[in-house]
């Protein structure tokens, strides 16, 4: 069908609804179908929390009315920090960081203000080469020069490097565990340990926290302060760039460097509390994304503390059983037991067929490909997060196209490196659209 936009601007209400529908049924989202990309955990959001969202008390509120007048509001915000607090073994949290990445810039903004309260010179926080881009770059946002940690050959943090570039100049490390290639870091208490024997602080990226919720508390692993990603692990729709929210966790000693304000109770009465003259301050206009606060408390009171488990065993689970099943047919780099993802490789794929072929190819058997080429230390990186929302059913049919992918590549390959073949546009030079975007309309 052809979409409508051959007559100028004047166009009739049918034709708006029929071209919006239109786009609307171009559109792939996991309303729609399995949507496996790894580290983005594109779990099933259910209708209710956005049911909850939607009520007026909490839609059509001013951050500028007077408390008395917000006290649902306030309330919300109070118990959901109150339960990610529990989740994370940590002493509070400021929701107002608008992102993951955010939170991070937040998180080191936190560390570094906690080292000039102490008088010390510190200039660096280590990396690990595994890490999400967004970590460096929130490292060198801050003013700190980031230092690369490698991994060791079973995908942990390397403690021989670890100790030779540990020294009194580092503020901290960031850590995300389970790590980008979905594995859990055995030596996370040595690394936080080493760290904290020079003085150093553990910043904790939460992204994958879908894998460990009510399994074990990242504050009991050594872990001081920590963004969560509640569009991820708490169920928004995200992606495209909608609101998002991350919240900033923090160990007792870090409380008053957080930014402000943070909801207090008085008696029977909400509030907001005063600003510590040590937080760095405000990091975001208001309190952040409210709407996504509703969202994830929902959710939260959804599913109740049983469910926060049953979600990450779920995770893992449905992450091993893909892994088990396709491990024998494409190469799977480090072979243990893996958290909610696991990221194979496509090294010594036949006919030179490329990863970016094989999650081409993925799309024509109806599914959003995985996250491709990262981490960035596996050569041609697939990594895959079914997540707990997905049925055997779904997982199973995901399987059969990835085998009969893998067929192909052996026997057609000119199929899986032409893929897209079904859909609206073949395969896209993704180069010339990052570089030379060109976002006006023209007639068709
Ligand atoms: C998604 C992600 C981030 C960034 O979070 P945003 O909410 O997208 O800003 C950081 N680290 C990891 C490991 C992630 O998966």
């Amino acid at each position: 069908m052809k979409l409508v936009f051959d007559k100028g601007m004047n166009l009739s209400e049918v034709e708006v609804i029929r071209h919006y529908t239109l786009l609307s049924r171009r559109n792939f989202g996991v309303d729609l179908g399995f949507y496996p990309l790894g580290s983005c955990t594109m779990k099933y959001n259910p209708k209710i929390n956005e049911e909850m969202a939607k009520l007026e008390g909490f839609s059509l509120i001013h951050p500028l009315q007077p408390e008395s007048t917000v006290q649902g509001a306030l309330q919300l915000m109070f118990e959901l920090e109150k339960m990610l607090s529990e989740i994370c073994g940590f002493e509070r949290f400021s929701l107002q960081p608008a992102a993951g990445a955010h939170g991070e810039l937040t998180g080191i903004m936190i560390i570094q203000a906690y080292f000039k309260k102490k008088g010390e010179t510190r200039t660096k926080i280590l990396v690990p080469d595994s890490a999400h881009g967004t970590n460096p770059a929130s490292v060198s946002m801050c003013g700190f020069e980031s230092v690369e940690i490698k991994s060791d050959k079973d995908g942990n943090i390397d403690l021989e490097d670890l100790k030779e570039k540990i020294g009194e100049d580092v503020a901290g490390i960031m850590i995300t565990n389970p790590n980008t290639l979905g594995l859990f870091d055995s030596n996370i208490e040595q690394v936080c340990k080493i760290v904290h024997d020079k003085g150093g602080l553990v910043y904790g990226d939460g992204a994958n926290m879908n894998a460990m919720l009510g399994i074990c508390k990242p504050c009991e692993l050594g872990i001081d302060v920590m963004h969560l990603n509640l569009h991820k692990s708490f169920a928004t729709p995200h992606g495209g760039g909608g609101p998002g929210s991350g919240p900033v966790g923090v160990v007792e000693k870090l409380v008053e460097f957080l930014p402000g304000p943070l909801v207090e109770k008085d008696g029977e009465k909400y509030k907001f509390g005063e600003i510590s003259e040590n937080s760095i301050g405000k990091v975001r206009s208001f309190y952040g994304n409210f709407g996504v606060m509703v969202k994830a408390f929902t959710y939260l009171k959804a599913i109740g503390n049983a469910g926060c488990k049953e979600v990450a065993e779920i995770a893992v689970l449905n992450a091993n059983y893909l892994k088990e099943k396709l491990k024998g047919h494409f190469k799977l780099p480090f072979d243990r037991v893996c958290q909610h993802e696991f990221v194979l490789s496509d090294e010594g794929m036949p006919n030179e067929v490329r990863t970016n072929d094989i999650a081409k190819r993925l799309m024509d058997y109806g599914f959003h490909p995985p996250t491709v080429y990262f981490p960035l230390i596996v050569k041609g990186a697939i990594m895959i997060e079914p997540t707990e929302t997905e049925t055997k059913e779904t997982l199973d049919s995901f399987v059969e196209a990835m085998l009969k992918i893998k067929k192909e590549v052996e026997e057609n390959p000119e199929l899986v490196k032409g893929a897209p073949n079904s859909m609206p546009v073949k395969r896209l030079d993704a180069v010339k659209a990052a570089r030379e975007p060109d976002l006006r309309w023209k007639k068709p």
